[in-house]
Order: C-alpha cells, then structure tokens, then sequence
C-alpha cells in the first residue's frame, strides 16, 4: 500500500518513521489506501517551535492580509472539486448530497471570518480618556485592546469532516484572531485531512503567511494529541469530540506547569419538550420532523435530539408511536467508524438494561437500527445514565405526569448544547418557565424547531455549561468564537505614536 508524506510541517510534507495506519471503509471495514504515518514526538515539536516562530510574525499580519488568507484556503478548497468528496465519501459514508452542503458551509464560514476581519470591529478596542483635571488623581488615557494568545492546537470531530475538521471553525477562529494553528487529523478521515490541510499550507504561502502558520500532524494513538496539549508553547486547544477525549485533553492542560485554556465542546443529549397543545395540534407531522432530526446524518450530530420530554397522556403516547413508526421507515447508512457502531449498540442496550423502558417496534433492515425508548420521570430521575449520549440515531421519549416533573427534569439535567420547547399558544405559560430554566442549562434555547443545523451567524451560541462544553462562557460556531484565542491587554498612559498598531 502506497505510503505519503503524511505530516504538514509549515510549507512543507514531511516524512519520518512514525507507525503506518490508514482510513477504513465504513461499508465494509476494509483500509482504505493510501497509508499514512503517525507523527513522530521530533515533528510534533518540530511544528510547534516553527508555528512558535510564525507567532511574533503572523500575530502582527493585517486583519486584510488574513483575509486574503482565508479566502483563498475557502477558493483552495473549492478548487479541489468533486474528487474531494467522493474521497469523504470513501472515508465516511456520508451522503455527497450532505458533503456538498458542508463543503459550502465550510467555505461560506471561512468567507464569513474573512469578512469579519474587514468590518475592522472585531478588535472591540475600549478607550477611557485621560482625566488629567480628575480630583484628587488624574486619570491616565487608557485603551484596551484583543491581542493573539499564541498558538493554538486544534482537534477535529469524525462526524463533521469538513466543518468540524482541519478547515473548519475552530482552525479558522483561531487564524482570523492572529494565532498560528497546529492541527492534529482525525485518524477517521486522514486522506480528507491531508487534501484540506494541502490546501491551507498552500494558502498559506501564496499569501505570504509566515512559514509555520498552520500544520498538519497525524496520530492515530492519543500520544499525539496528549503531546500537543501539554507542549510549552501551545497556549490554547479547541477541542471538538467526544465527553471522553475533551475531558482527558481537558484534565491535561490542567495539570501543566503554566495550565492553559482547553475549550472542548463535547457530547450533548438536546432535550425537546414537547408541550400538550403543540402535541395535539401538530401530531403526526410534527412527529415525522422530529424523527427525521433524529436520524439525521445516522444521527451523528452533537445537536442530535437524543431526548424529547412530554406530559404522559394519550396523545403523547400516539405521538411517541409516530415518532417510531417514522424511524422504522427511514434508511440509515453505516455508522463513521467501528468504535461509534460498538458505541453505539452498547448504549443502547445499557439504557434498556436500566429498567422501566421499553422499546418500540423498529423494523429498519440495516444493521444499525433507530430507536426510541420511553421511560418515566421517576425512572430517568434515578437514573441519571440516560442523560449520557448515545451517539447515533436514537433518543430517549420521557413521560412526566406534571408540569412540575417536566420543570425538575429541566433543574436537574446536566448542562447541554441546546434545549428546544414545542409550544402551541395555550403552552406559552409553561413554555415562559422552561425557558428561564433551559437558560440556566443550554447554550442555545430554540422554540419550535429542532436542534440540528447550526446557523454560522454572528449572535449563534454553540456551547453551554459542563459537561457539554469545559468553558460555558464562549462560542466555537459564529463570528464570536474568535474571542476564545484572544486576550484583552490595557495599554495605560501611552502616548498614541508608542501605540502597538491594533491589528484591525
Ligand atoms: P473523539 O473520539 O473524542 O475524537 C476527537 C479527536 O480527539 C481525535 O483527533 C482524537 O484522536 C482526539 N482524542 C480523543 N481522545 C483523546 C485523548 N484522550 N487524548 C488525546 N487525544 C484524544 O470524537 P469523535 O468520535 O471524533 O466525535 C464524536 C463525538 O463528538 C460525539 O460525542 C459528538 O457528540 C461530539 N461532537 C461534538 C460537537 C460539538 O460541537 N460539541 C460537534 C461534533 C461532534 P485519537 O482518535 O487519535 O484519539
């Protein structure tokens, strides 16, 4: 099997001895060619003292000039064409259909940062004039100012191939704001990641971006990634995975000399309370949209619904029969990798061992099957398991005999990405208390929707408190995540010709 110069050091494709691996097949769980290597502990540092250099250059580069520089990583990519999908394809199984939508989410993200850097408003520079006559001090001038945090090591999802992966928003937050990148490939897809992170080196190069500025390493072990995040030069990782992978990545940064911000955004259970009126109103199809959220990409989303929350009566139950009767319809194709459909299946069977549930009829002919289970309140109460992702095209219907155990249920969760409210115009005063109380859990509260599809916009929220995110304090989708790899300065009593110029 043809083995390539696997690791992106700056400008250069390199190639050392580290341990050969390759992509699988998801269809049939056969290798994929080509091989690539692992990096070897000499050029993880080799990219981290170079990306360290690119530092005192890239962090003074125009916001117009880093611009130019994602524009042209979104025109590198396009110019890469279909071949580059149906390689995804080759690694994932995704639809094409569902890669080209990401594709152009992928590059309208990149144009949209580039954008941002020319409104020139990003900096959010705050000026307090100087008070000489001020009794009985003077006040000094002062100016706050965003400066770059250094360099940042960036995790990729396997479930987002593009969007979530080298190119995708925490890489390109992280290079808008002045900082270098150190990207580490997800061994699920490494022939994808090797044709985008050619396509940022590139970049990089034909638009003067110092030598460093972006890298590339592969590592199929968790040594590469533990490397990376406790190496004294990374100032900063973005993380996006599984609750496992954030935390471990997490609890390392934690225990370094000089700690440093890990912001991982992890697994979520996007509960969808669905209220009785909404229920009764909207039944049948209502129901089709949210199983179709479910089974969305084989349900490998982090908004995925694994949750919906009902007042246990009649309707809810004839809507939870819809719900399943929808699943049973829709064809799922095979899971991202081995260990998610391992995952998955053991998940499953874990939540049905907890007693109390059961199961709907499903009759989906692959071997990954949809699924619904009801359980009560009471039971979901003691518990707490279910609230763990089952990551894969399932979710668990909650039955309540009460507002009040809807709203405890909503107290006791633990923090999510999203929380979603199905409310009709008789629900609206219970719908008023679960979103003071969803407020107080998620990162994005949306009423009469669905978690699924998250809008790159400048006011979008992906994050919330633990254990959906290590940091409920900021974004990693939207033009706010820039914030994540910045850090305020105060420049005090300096004349305006010593000013640092605000690289704006
Ligand atoms: P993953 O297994 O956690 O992998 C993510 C990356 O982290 C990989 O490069 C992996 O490398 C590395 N990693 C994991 N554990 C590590 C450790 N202990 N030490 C060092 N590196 C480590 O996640 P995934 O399977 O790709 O993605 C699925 C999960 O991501 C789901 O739970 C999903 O909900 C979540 N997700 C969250 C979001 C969000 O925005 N919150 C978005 C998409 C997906 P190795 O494979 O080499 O270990």
């Amino acid at each position: 099997m043809e083995i390539i110069p696997s690791q992106i050091i700056g400008y250069r494709n390199v190639q050392s001895n580290g341990e050969i691996f390759h992509g699988f097949d998801p269809y049939t769980g056969k290798p994929l060619s080509p091989a690539f290597r692992e990096a070897t502990k000499t050029e993880i540092n080799e990219s981290i003292v170079l990306a360290n250099s690119a530092f005192a250059l890239y962090r003074k580069t125009s916001s117009a000039q880093r611009s130019s520089f994602l524009e042209t990583i979104a025109s590198n990519i396009e110019a890469l064409g279909d071949d580059l999908l149906k390689i995804i394809n080759e690694e994932t199984a995704l639809p094409l259909t569902r890669l080209t939508g990401e594709r152009g989410r992928t590059t309208g993200q990149l144009r949209l940062f580039g954008q941002l850097l020319l409104d020139g408003k990003w900096n959010k520079e705050i000026i307090d004039e100087p008070l000489p006559d001020r009794k009985p001090v003077a006040r000094p001038g002062m100016i706050q100012m965003q400066v770059p945090i250094g360099v940042v090591a960036v995790f990729g999802a396997s479930n987002f191939p593009l969007a979530f992966s080298v190119a995708g928003g925490d890489t390109v937050s992280a290079l808008a704001s002045g900082c270098p990148v150190v990207f580490k490939a997800h061994p699920a897809h490494p022939a994808t990641c090797q044709l985008i992170g050619n396509a940022i080196a590139k970049a990089a190069k034909e638009t003067g971006m110092p030598d460093g500025t972006f890298s590339m390493l592969h590592g199929l072990s968790n040594e590469v990634g533990g490397a990376l995040a406790t190496h004294p030069l990374i100032k900063a990782v973005a993380f996006t995975g599984s609750f496992k992978g954030g935390k471990a990545l997490y609890d390392l940064a934690a225990r370094r000399p000089e700690p440093i911000p890990v912001y991982a955004e992890m697994g979520s259970v996007n509960p969808v309370f669905f209220l009785p009126e909404a229920v009764t109103l909207g039944a049948k199809s209502l129901a089709l949209q949210f199983g179709q959220s479910v089974t969305m990409g084989s349900g490998q989303f982090c908004t995925n619904p694994g949750f919906c929350i009902l007042i246990n009566n009649e309707d809810s139950k004839l809507f939870i029969q819809h719900v399943a009767d929808g699943l049973s319809a829709t064809p799922i194709h095979p899971l991202l990798t081995k260990g998610i459909t391992d995952a998955y299946k053991s998940g499953l069977e874990k939540q049905h061992k907890m007693g109390g549930a059961s199961i709907q009829t499903i009759t989906a002919e692959t071997d990954i099957k949809p699924s619904i289970i009801t359980v009560s309140a009471k039971n979901l109460m003691q518990n707490p398991e279910y609230f763990e992702e089952v990551f894969g095209p399932s979710t668990v219907a909650v039955l309540a005999d009460s507002f009040d155990e809807m709203f405890r249920l909503a107290e006791v969760m633990p923090g999510q990405l999203t929380g979603t409210i199905h409310a009709a115009e008789n629900d609206y005063t219970t719908a008023r208390e679960l979103i003071d109380l969803l407020t107080q859990k998620v990162g994005r509260v949306i009423m009469n929707g669905f978690p699924t599809g998250v809008e790159v916009c400048h006011a979008m929220v992906h994050g919330g408190p633990y254990p959906a995110t290590t940091d409920s304090r900021v974004t990693s989708v939207g033009t706010g995540s820039i914030y994540r790899f910045t850090r305020p300065v105060c420049y005090q009593n300096i004349p305006q010709s010593l000013l640092p110029v605000s690289n704006i």
